[in-house]
């Protein structure tokens, strides 16, 4: 079991006041709160060991470079990847899938076909847009049932030899529906397309073994688990990075430069230009470092109890519809009230301190799907608490008295 209490004492934004009551931060899948041993690291670094890296011969670069690099074995560690090489620091999901998408420009003609899946956040869905355009291939879409899971009868039936790429999140941040993506690998491969799965959801909640999903790129955000923000992982397997060219010409990515001819560096370092987020690079180690010593097990289990626990108490409350209903799903609860807009409820609970995220949730699509304009999120991390979820309840009663 989790000691909640003193993981709490772990973050010291959990102990302030909004609009003079204590905060009650339900906002965890939009970004995630740090805990003081990851802000120790970032003021240890700029304290002690700024430096730019991989380039002076002085010791602040050294160490800088040092606890750079030992972050990378750290992150190649924890995802089980086979080469630390394979690990390429990204600004964050959104970086890493433009990355990816960027280097298939080179590699898709007319007539190949992409595969995205309708339960996608925008930035994993305008990037594939963006290289249908540039390419000529065409987008298909995997659709959902009314649960909000991925019906995978259709996607076996998109699939066929045009078929190059196959995007598909591993948790979806609106519904928090967890997608089978074992069986939409597998299905991929059968047809020779690669698959890119964006974690950004996922990698807070479970630790995903890159060889045991056979997966082909996966990203996620520091931000999301624990870390700071501009800062987050693409994981490659080596023959596609090889295969892929690079995203963005500058200092770190090149081996020889003349006006004639440039040679690119080798991995990871050829996708890696300018100047990175250093200290970012540094905190994310230090944030795995955080959750491995709680362990994942023991937050998956302590977040699944919050989750039924403020399913089962939401709907209690009459008119209250819950969007998202997957059978395997993680601690982000989506709903509405009656008719009443998602943001007058969010802007009367943030008057109570509480933080909910209101709107469409970057995945428009889904809001369409169920012709609403937006829901109110509640997600949770292990920090939260069962009286939390209370406190929310009694004010979300009060909310929506007032605005009935
Ligand atoms: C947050 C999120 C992203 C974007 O992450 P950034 O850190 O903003 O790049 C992409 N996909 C999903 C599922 C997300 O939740």
């Amino acid at each position: 079991m989790l000691d909640v209490k003193n993981i709490r004492q772990d973050f010291p934004i959990l102990n302030r006041t909004v609009n003079g009551k204590p905060l009650i931060y339900f906002d965890n899948a939009a970004t995630s709160q740090t805990p003081q041993q990851v802000i120790d690291v970032i003021v240890d670094y700029y304290t002690n060991y700024n430096a730019n890296i991989h380039r002076g011969v002085h010791s602040l670069s050294q160490e800088a470079t040092d606890a750079y690099e030992q972050s990378r074995l750290k992150i190649q560690n924890h995802f089980n990847a086979k080469h630390s090489h394979e690990i390429i620091f990204t600004s964050g999901t959104t970086h890493g899938i433009n990355l990816v998408a960027n280097g298939f420009s080179s590699l898709l003609k007319k007539g190949d076909e992409i595969i995205v899946s309708a339960l996608e956040h925008h930035s994993n869905i305008v990037p594939w847009q963006m290289l249908c355009e540039r390419t000529g291939a065409s987008l298909k879409v995997i659709p959902m049932n009314n649960n909000g899971e991925l019906i995978l009868s259709e996607y076996e039936a998109l699939l066929n030899d045009n078929t190059k790429l196959v995007f598909v999140n591993h948790i979806s941040n609106a519904l928090g529906t967890i997608n089978p993506i074992e069986k939409i690998i597998e299905k991929a491969h059968a047809v020779g397309a690669a698959v890119l799965v964006d974690g950004a959801q996922s990698c807070p909640h479970i630790k995903p073994d890159v060889q045991a999903l056979d997966v082909d790129f996966y990203v996620c955000s520091a931000h999301k688990m624990c870390g700071p923000t501009g800062v987050g992982m693409l994981y490659g397997k080596e023959a596609w990075l090889n295969k892929l060219p690079p995203y963005q010409g500058g200092g770190e990515m090149i081996a020889e430069v003349s006006f004639e001819k440039t040679t690119y560096a080798g991995l990871p370092h050829k996708f890696e230009a300018g100047t990175p987020n250093i200290c970012g690079g540094i905190a994310f180690g230090a944030a795995l470092d955080y959750m491995n010593a709680i362990g994942f097990d023991a937050i998956a289990e302590y977040e699944n109890d919050l989750l039924d626990y403020g399913t089962t108490e939401l709907l209690k409350i009459e008119g209250l519809k819950i969007y998202g209903t997957a059978k395997e799903k993680t601690s982000v609860i989506s709903f509405n009230v009656n008719s009443i807009h998602p943001y007058d409820i969010g802007t009367i609970l943030d008057k109570m301190g509480i933080a909910v995220r209101t709107g469409h949730h970057c995945a428009q699509p889904i809001m369409d799907f169920y012709n609403i304009p937006g829901t109110i999120r509640a997600s949770f991390m292990f920090y939260n608490t069962k009286e939390e979820i209370d406190a929310f309840i009694t004010a979300l009663k009060k909310a929506i008295m007032m605005l009935s």
